[in-house]
This record gives C-alpha cells, structure tokens and sequence, in this order.
C-alpha cells in the first residue's frame, strides 16, 4: 500500500491506495467501522456530501466530498480510474473527496462535476492523486465510443493498443478534465492495473477484485510541527490482512503505522 501525506489547510490528508496484496476491496459489507464512507458505484455522475464518517455509505454515486475531520471516503477499482482531491477553503478549512472515473463517468462529466462542487463550497487550490488504471497500450476501445471521447474530451485522448487497434488514454483523459477545471495534479501513480499485477484488472485477467483509494482529513499533528518530506511519502510493504477479505474496515480504523508523536 502506497500511503501519502499531504498539509492541506489547517489539516493533514492522508491518501492511501491499496495492493492486490492488502486484500480484495470489492465487498461493499467489508466496512465494519463506522467512520469510513464506500460509494456503490455505477459509472454515473452524482457527487454527494458526506457529513458524518460514515455519511452515504453504500449511497449509490460515483463521487464523495466531505469537510469533516476523521470521515475516510474510499473509491474501489480494477482499470477506472481512481482520484483523491483536496483543498482548503479560505478559512484554511480542508475538504477532501475521491471520484470513480471510467470511460463513461469521465465522459459524461464525473470530474468536473466534482470540482464544481467543491469550488461550489469555497473550496480552492483543489490538487488531486491519481491512482493506478490501466493505460491506453492495454485499453482497447471501439471506434465509435473513441469518437465520442474525443469529441468530450479532445484529440489527444485517442490511442492505439501496444497490437494496433483503437485505444482510450484513461490517464490523458482524467489529466485533462482536472486541469480544465482547475485542479492541479499532485501525483499520477504510473500503474498499469492490467500489466502489473500488484493491482486487479477486470479487463486483462478478468478479476472481480478491486483495490481501494481512501482519503481522510485528519486533525495537524500536536503539538504543531512540519510534515517532513519523507513523512509525506511512505510505501507500506508486508501487509499481513488476510487475503480476499475487504480490508477497507481495518484501513479505516488503523492509522497504518503511524509515526510516533502523531
Ligand atoms: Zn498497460
């Protein structure tokens, strides 16, 4: 598992993008905590608003935002494209909010609808983590949903597959909804779900499992000090979940060594 750490506002974000390795996030019932918020998704455009941890579990919408402390928001994929947001209004408050981008949601929208929410909340200097998905070499695509996407989207989201046919660019395609609407890409992790295997690909190898992107304001560490660089970024290794079991709720309750004085 890949865990970040980002200063947004008066806070701390903490992104954290699991492995094949971590357990399979596809169940919805994993969550036995009740702070974490698990979208059951259908490639729609809806955002809602999180209130509590724990708000719209198992609310049917692709995209979640919240701004309360503590409440962690987890999208689940295998090939789509997970993103991670987060901003801090003018007071310095924080908001963070995860979106569910396939080929449909991405077309019809998801992104930039998520943005305008959040900006609709005040909320700016919105920068966002893009997870793992598969990338256009492996993507094959039919000619006449590419047409569509390049008439949404641009030109430079048609590709062609490492065997020469018609391909979609997921990742040129989530960049430019973000950077159209505003956002600014902190990190793209470079993954390809159907050709590295620490990920589940439903398109390369048929899997129903999903790994999970979760994101979580968090209070600033106290007594106040500066999130160091090596802090910012930490790559978890030797999971010890049992596999094939979701292990969104025990994400969500344990801080994943957390470093001491936090
Ligand atoms: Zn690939």
């Amino acid at each position: 598992m890949l865990t970040l750490r980002r200063r947004c506002g008066n806070s701390v974000v903490r992104i954290m993008v699991t492995e094949r390795c971590d357990g399979d996030c596809a169940p919805l019932d994993g969550s036995a905590t009740p702070t974490l918020t698990v979208l059951r998704q259908v490639h729609g455009t809806r955002v809602v608003e999180v209130t509590r941890p724990g708000g719209h579990q198992g609310t049917c919408a692709d995209a979640a935002w919240t701004s309360a402390l503590q409440a962690t928001l987890a999208v689940r994929t295998a090939d789509c494209v997970p993103v991670a947001l987060y901003g801090a209004d003018a007071n310095g408050d924080g908001a963070v909010a995860v979106i569910h981008a396939g080929w449909r949601g991405l077309l019809d929208g998801v992104v930039p609808a998520t943005l305008a929410e959040l900006r609709h909340h005040g909320i700016r200097d919105v920068r966002a983590v893009v997870g793992p998905h598969i990338c256009a070499l492996h993507y094959e695509f039919g000619s006449c949903e590419l047409s569509a996407a390049t008439t949404a989207l641009g030109p430079s989201v048609a590709a062609r597959t490492s065997w020469g046919t018609p391909a979609l660019d997921l990742r040129e395609a989530a960049r430019l909804a973000l950077r159209s609407h505003g956002a600014v890409i902190d990190r793209e992790i470079e993954r390809c779900t159907a050709s590295d295997e620490r990920y589940f690909s439903h398109r390369a190898r048929g899997e129903r499992g999903r790994t999970a992107v979760l994101i979580r304001l968090e209070p600033k560490p106290w007594p106040e000090r500066p999130v160091s660089d090596s802090e910012q970024e930490r790559e978890a290794t030797g999971a010890t979940t049992e596999r094939f079991t979701s292990p969104l709720g025990r994400l969500e309750a344990d801080p994943e060594g957390e470093a001491p004085g936090d």
